[in-house]
């Protein structure tokens, strides 16, 4: 049985598995399956404890979470609910916001009664450093607001005052029953144990190099500050943590180390990516290696907005490296073709840019009416040598004539040639035809998609 086979031997790519399901090769009664197998290089998730963060789970069997960081002064109430509110509505799940002082302390519950106010529930995560445990036992609404606190072992105080300080914001977390992020820094490690750790190395027949001691201490900080919390009544699904570094390979030997070594749900993400594509690069770099080997609950992409581009670029970017390494599906997928030599013209091009734009503006409508839709494939492909081949792979694809090519469109709907489109209007007819496969596949009556695709010619 091939599709047992396939099924089985967990080693078949996407693309792979829809060209074996629409090659002939199998009844049309397995194709679907055949289509769905999803490709298994990438390592089980680990499984780790699950932590409820508000209405928010992380880790365990829950979806790797996406979170982001707002950049206005907490203070100011009114600019940090919209900057919260266009976060969560590009689809960030969780959003942290900087709580360094007075003000911003007593800003929080008015932020949180605003969001509320306009239906937005996305969870607020409360980012302190140095006078936390003092901003939490003096503004008690504010502790209350938020879904989680952040703390950094490296900067809660220093000798005994760090152990008390620390001591302090875990209890608080009890008190109102809220997990925390235990998250440590390359940029502000904790150094009286990166001094002992350094010693300790320095004493051995064959130290290591300072960069792995250094990636040690940053371990050993969260682990260490973890333990402590536990001791003191935290549980371990109420707790995450976090080392944040901002160089890739770091990155990943820093996680490495931490996945095996702790059962705690890890929130990924490099602390300073940089600016335009190099941060885009380098965040995807390093997520991207770390959640194909299974670590990471949570990741956030912080990227430094070039100016004039909005925040929520960050969430979107997380979108696309978690739906790209088939963790998840945001938007449907536009696959287009590079384009070479057989294609003179733009046109592939503008049509692949117009229906990856239309599909974004459809997807907030279709996500209600048509779950599931998200996972849509669409190909644009520039001309009708190769492109029909590629275009059967994807759920609907189009091949546009390419040079010398007679001005004909064919369009594949699940690997079956339904239409050839011709005319001027050929993007709305186009759309006319995704519109039409969205509804019937993934509409109330997905059964009648089985009733297939008559031919059509225009
Ligand atoms: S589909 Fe056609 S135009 Fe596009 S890259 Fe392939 S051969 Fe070139």
């Amino acid at each position: 049985m091939v599709d047992d086979i396939l099924m089985h031997s967990g080693m078949m790519r996407p693309s792979a598995a829809r060209a074996m399901a629409t090659s002939g090769l199998v009844s049309r009664r397995h194709r679907r399956d055949i289509a769905a197998m999803s490709y298994s290089a990438r390592k089980t998730r680990k499984r780790t404890h699950q932590v409820a963060v508000g209405h928010v789970t992380i880790g365990g069997d829950a979806p790797v979470r996406i979170q982001s960081m707002t950049n206005t002064d907490t203070a100011d109430v009114k600019a940090t609910v919209e900057q919260v509110v266009a976060l969560a509505e590009a689809g960030s799940e969780l959003v942290r916001i900087t709580v360094d002082r007075e003000e911003a302390a007593r800003a929080v519950p008015h932020i949180r009664e605003e969001l509320d106010r306009r239906g937005c529930d996305v969870p607020l995560i409360g980012d302190f450093h140095y006078i936390g445990h003092l901003l939490l036992r003096d503004h008690p609404a504010c502790a209350e607001a938020l879904a989680k606190y952040r703390i950094n072992p490296g900067n809660v105080g220093f000798g005994a005052k760090q152990d008390r300080n620390f001591a302090a914001i875990i209890e608080t977390a009890l008190e109102h029953e809220k997990p925390v992020r235990i998250g440590a820094n390359w940029g502000s490690m904790d150094r009286a144990l990166l001094d002992e750790l350094m010693e300790k190395n320095a004493r051995l027949p064959k130290p290591k190099d300072v960069r792995e001691v250094m990636h040690l201490a940053l371990v050993e900080s969260c682990l260490r500050s973890a333990r402590r919390a536990e001791e003191l009544g935290m549980r371990a699904d109420r707790i995450i943590l976090s080392a944040k570094v901002s160089e890739v390979q770091d990155l990943v030997a820093v996680y490495r180390q931490m996945s095996d070594r702790c059962d705690y749900a890890l929130h990924l993400g490099l602390t300073e990516a940089g600016m335009g594509d190099a941060g885009i690069i380098a965040s995807t770099a390093g997520l991207a290696i770390l959640l194909q080997e299974g670590i990471g609950d949570t990741i956030r992409v912080s990227i430094t907005p070039e100016p004039g581009t909005p925040r929520t670029r960050e969430v979107r970017v997380a979108q696309q490296i978690l739906q790209s390494l088939g963790l998840r599906a945001f938007t449907p997928d536009v696959i287009a073709c590079p384009g070479c030599g057989r294609t003179t013209s733009g046109r592939f091009q503008e049509l692949a840019r117009d229906i990856a734009t239309w599909l974004a503006w459809q997807m907030p409508e279709w996500r209600q009416k048509y779950p599931g839709s998200e996972e849509l494939q669409v190909a644009v492909m520039g001309c009708i040598v190769n492109g029909p081949g590629e275009s059967r792979h994807a759920d609907i694809g189009i091949s546009l004539p390419g040079t010398g090519e007679a001005p004909a469109a064919p369009v594949f709907v699940d690997g079956e040639k339904v239409a050839t489109l011709r005319g001027e209007n050929l993007a709305e007819q186009f759309k006319d035809i995704v519109a039409d496969y969205v509804a019937r596949r993934w509409g109330p009556s997905p059964a009648r998609r089985e009733t297939g695709n008559q031919p059509r010619d225009s």
